[in-house]
């Protein structure tokens, strides 16, 4: 059943009739010409909504002062609240971090450069009274350059092809989740945390809402080429066995491919009493062959090295200093 036909059948859900409060997760790396905008932006929607609405900044070792500013708005309204990790620790784990401190019935998570816009999270929490348990964002048009946009279709489609789970088609962070999702994933002890990979492997009701991702309010954006890369991969390997299956299929192919040669060669000695010419060709199949092993060893340590960082079980951050409501109140875990 897709999610368009769960949309048809569920009944609204009576029980979220009431007024749930909504903490909004952002985290925030180097976002200071973001930081006016963004809470002019949030100070709207909470102004507006008619539901209780708190914020929880996440300063992912910012240096440029993000979390000066952040902690400045902290003091001067109490429905915000930072936690500073002690360091930049990758947006994934900022946005670990967050859901682990974040308190009320729902919890969004949105991105701080105003791309996810914050107006959207009434229209999720409607989502969210008609059933469901995580409303995520899917973009609708992206205004990134072409190159980047089909990089980014290619990387979706492959995951949703190769990966044991169905992650949503052009879904990232930006969604609205239940409290018993949010505690499910802090439940989860790995430490590599690709976060709409778990947010889709922990199932219950889900449903997208579409919505225009515009271009970032200001600064750059934090993903290179090389980190979008690293995403990737960590979404493709961690939800995924299939490139170590690939490994044994090519591994078995060329084996079939070598033994046949090796008959035929074996064939041509024997019954035609001529070795077949081949120079060229050995030092062609040896190469390949050494290629293609060296490929497979990549991938194992691929798979290797997130096995080690597991082993390790360092966490996968760490905080430095809270201010704002998170200061006492919550302490999960
Ligand atoms: N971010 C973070 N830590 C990082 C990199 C990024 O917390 O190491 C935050 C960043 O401040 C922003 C969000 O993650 O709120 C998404 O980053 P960005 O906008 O640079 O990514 P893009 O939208 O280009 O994919
Ligand atoms: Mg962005």
């Amino acid at each position: 059943m897709t999610s368009e036909d769960a949309a048809t059948t569920l009944e609204r859900d009576a029980s979220r009739g009431g007024m749930p409060l909504v903490c909004v997760v952002v985290p925030c790396f180097n976002e200071a010409p973001v930081v006016a905008a963004l809470l002019a932006e949030l100070t709207a929607v909470m102004g507006a909504a008619t539901f209780p609405m708190r914020v929880l900044f996440v300063d992912d070792g910012s240096t440029d002062g993000t979390g000066e500013a952040l902690a400045r708005a902290c003091a001067g309204d109490d429905r915000l609240a930072l936690l500073r990790l002690s360091r930049n620790f990758g947006h994934q784990a900022a946005v670990s971090a967050g859901l682990r401190h974040a308190d009320g019935e729902l919890v969004a998570v949105i991105d701080a450069d105003l791309q996810d816009p914050p107006s959207v999270i009434p229209a999720m929490v409607e989502r969210w009274r008609d059933g469901y348990d995580v409303v995520y964002g899917v973009r609708r048009d992206r205004k990134e350059g072409v190159l980047t946009r089909a990089a980014y279709a290619l990387f979706y489609r492959l995951l949703r092809r190769v990966a044991d789970i169905d992650i949503p088609l052009d879904a990232g962070d930006f969604s609205l989740m239940d409290r018993k999702v949010v505690d499910a994933l802090n439940a989860l002890p790995e430490r590599g945390r690709f976060v709409r990979g778990l947010r889709s492997w922990v199932g219950f009701r889900q449903v997208g809402l579409a919505y225009e991702r515009s271009a970032r309010s200001a600064g750059r954006s934090k993903y290179g080429f090389g980190r979008l890369l690293a995403l990737a991969l960590d979404g493709l390997v961690s939800f995924s066995w299939l490139p170590l299956r690939l490994a044994s299929l090519v591994g078995a192919v060329s084996a079939c491919i070598a033994a046949a040669y090796l008959a035929w060669a074996l064939m041509a000695r024997v019954f035609l009493a001529q070795t077949p010419p081949g120079w060229a060709s050995l030092v062609g199949v040896f190469v390949f062959l050494g290629g293609i092993q060296l490929v497979v060893l990549g991938i194992i340590g691929e798979y290797l090295g997130r096995v080690f960082d597991e082993v390790k079980g360092r966490p996968p951050y760490l905080v430095a200093g809270r201010s704002g409501w998170v200061g006492s109140a919550t302490r999960r875990g």
